[in-house]
């Protein structure tokens, strides 16, 4: 059974990057109704654990990015936070002393890098002499005497390759001469990361190491370290990165003001912004941008269309098909289909995969993803009635690919407003009722027509304002424009007879009083 794991560190956020890797590791065990397990990194965790993987638990789960085994959840390998694994690593530390495949060294900082020094002085690589290495009691006690603490490094070999088959990049050599007898432990005891991820890959079962292409570069000791405690090796993926928009640089949450440059990501954010204002979300720069995925979550995207789009960064199933549900994807994923060149976050790519999926959304899906953004706001009372609820079913009818995002309900707000907080278009107001010849006594009369409707629906509406332009003998303009500032405050919005039948009768012949009132 192939079982693969997601090992985020508790940064406080979900990068997009990491989301993906997520993605493909999840993609790929459910293709071969694997297990995905979630792993806690937090061995060098100094703030509060919990409250930095909340927002990558809520990340995950919001993509419905499920674990089978991980935090909250449980499972047979537990616990799944490595700083409560400790012992394990200890006795595989011990374990490496023991088999000649480690050693305590006992050299300061200054030592080694005064080693370093003179080997960039002399122009050749860097070889540590280990002439504080102590491989017996003896020589232990004769270090610790002289006042020092030891750190534990691997005794990498020096001379030799080796030769590893990447599932995504192929073949790869590495030079073991290249490498250096890296630290497993610490002074103070603690273990490191490379060991730690070793130990537990190992006890955890994982069959596939799928992760960033980043680590590459950490494998070779990592091999070293499975190798030398006898266990067997895992397989590895190595994603290549999402990079920025436009180029091949690697995507980071620390370089928002270049990325700015680029119009399209600067409007999503600015887009994003303006959503979060208008609910009152308090947002910082840092945390509330396109790299982060709560700030999709936040404006309204749906989870599927986010998964899609980063389905597709890096992964291709052909040249031409590029619209996915959750489950054709589980159903053709692989491997091998992965890319090995960085694929750029496309700000575009990325609403376009959000129109598709928002386009074949039903209605009452629609309505419910923007309701909370309308109570949020404070435009319909929480939780929504059920008339609220088939008023905003109606309106995202009518709204139809105008609300792109859920958060984009907040621009048909108008439609909630107590009648007599509307606010106008003084321009519009100006232009299409009080200097428009005419206007007022035909919306006045166009009201006594609207009062004797039965059936406030579009198609009725329509007809009757037909009828009604024909008995007057004016063009249809003379009364439609008066008409919708009347009743919206404004000079461009949804279809008339969506409008007016949205409204319903009493709220549109309240609103058009009070419009001819203001004359
Ligand atoms: N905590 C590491 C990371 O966030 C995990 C690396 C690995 O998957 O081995 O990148």
């Amino acid at each position: 059974m192939f079982r693969t794991r997601f090992a985020p560190s508790p940064t406080g956020y979900l990068h997009i990057g990491g989301v993906r890797t997520a993605l493909f590791c999840w993609l790929f065990a459910r293709r071969n109704q694997g297990k995905f397990i979630l792993r806690i990194d937090d061995t060098d965790q100094e703030r509060n654990v919990e409250e930095a993987l909340a927002p990558i638990l809520a990340g995950l789960r919001w993509l419905g990015i499920d674990w089978d085994e991980g935090p909250d959840v449980g499972g047979p390998h537990g616990p799944y936070y490595q700083s409560q694994r400790s012992a394990l690593y200890q006795a595989a530390v011990d374990e490496l002393l023991r088999r000649n495949m480690a050693y305590r060294d006992y050299a300061t900082t200054d030592e080694i890098q005064a080693e370093r020094d003179a080997a960039v002085g002399e122009k050749r690589d860097f070889v540590y002499s280990r002439r504080w290495m102590a491989e017996t009691p003896d020589a232990q006690r004769r270090f610790e005497a002289e006042g020092r603490a030891a750190v534990v490094r691997l005794k990498m070999p020096r001379a030799g390759t080796l030769v590893l088959e990447d599932l995504i990049r192929g073949r790869v050599e590495f030079a073991w001469a290249r490498e250096q007898d890296h630290v497993i432990q610490r002074a103070d005891g603690s273990c490191l990361y490379h060991l730690a991820s070793v130990v537990d890959d190992r006890a955890m079962e994982i069959t596939h190491v799928i992760r960033a292409e980043e680590h590459l570069s950490n494998t070779p000791r990592q091999v070293f370290i499975a190798q030398s405690l006898g266990y067997e090796l895992p397989q590895y993926a190595h994603l290549p990165f999402v990079a920025e928009p436009g180029s091949k640089v690697k995507l980071s949450k620390r370089k928002l003001d270049k990325y700015f440059k680029n119009r399209d990501f600067a409007s999503l954010v600015e887009h994003g912004r303006s959503i979060a204002r208008r609910i009152g979300l308090e947002t910082s720069p840092e945390e509330f941008n396109p790299v982060v995925v709560d700030f999709y979550r936040e404006v309204g995207f749906l989870p599927e269309a986010i998964v899609n789009y980063l389905a597709l960064l890096g992964w291709s199933l052909d040249d031409k098909t590029e619209h996915f549900h959750r489950r054709e994807l589980i159903e053709h994923f692989s491997l091998d289909r992965v890319n090995k060149a960085p694929a750029s976050f496309d700000a575009v790519k990325l609403q376009s995969f959000q129109d598709r999926h928002m386009q074949e959304l039903p209605p009452e899906r629609k309505a419910a993803m923007v309701i909370p953004f309308l109570e949020r706001a404070g435009l319909i009372p929480a939780p929504a009635t059920a008339a609220d609820r088939a008023r905003v079913e109606a309106l995202a009818v009518a709204a139809g690919d105008r609300i792109k995002v859920a958060g984009d309900v907040l621009e048909f707000a108008d439609f909630f407003t107590p009648d007599d907080e509307l606010s106008y278009d003084e321009k519009a107001f100006d232009k299409r009722i009080r200097h428009s010849a005419g206007a007022v006594e035909l919306l006045g009369r166009f009201r006594a027509t609207l009062a004797e409707v039965e059936l406030f629906d579009a198609g009725t509406l329509e007809r009757s304002l037909h009828a009604f332009v024909e008995a007057e003998g004016v063009p249809i303009g003379q009364i439609i424009h008066a008409l919708r500032v009347a009743v919206t405050g404004k000079g461009v919005g949804l279809g008339m007879f969506d409008t007016l039948a949205l409204l319903g009768k009493s709220r549109s012949l309240r609103r058009i009083d009070r419009a001819l009132g203001r004359v």
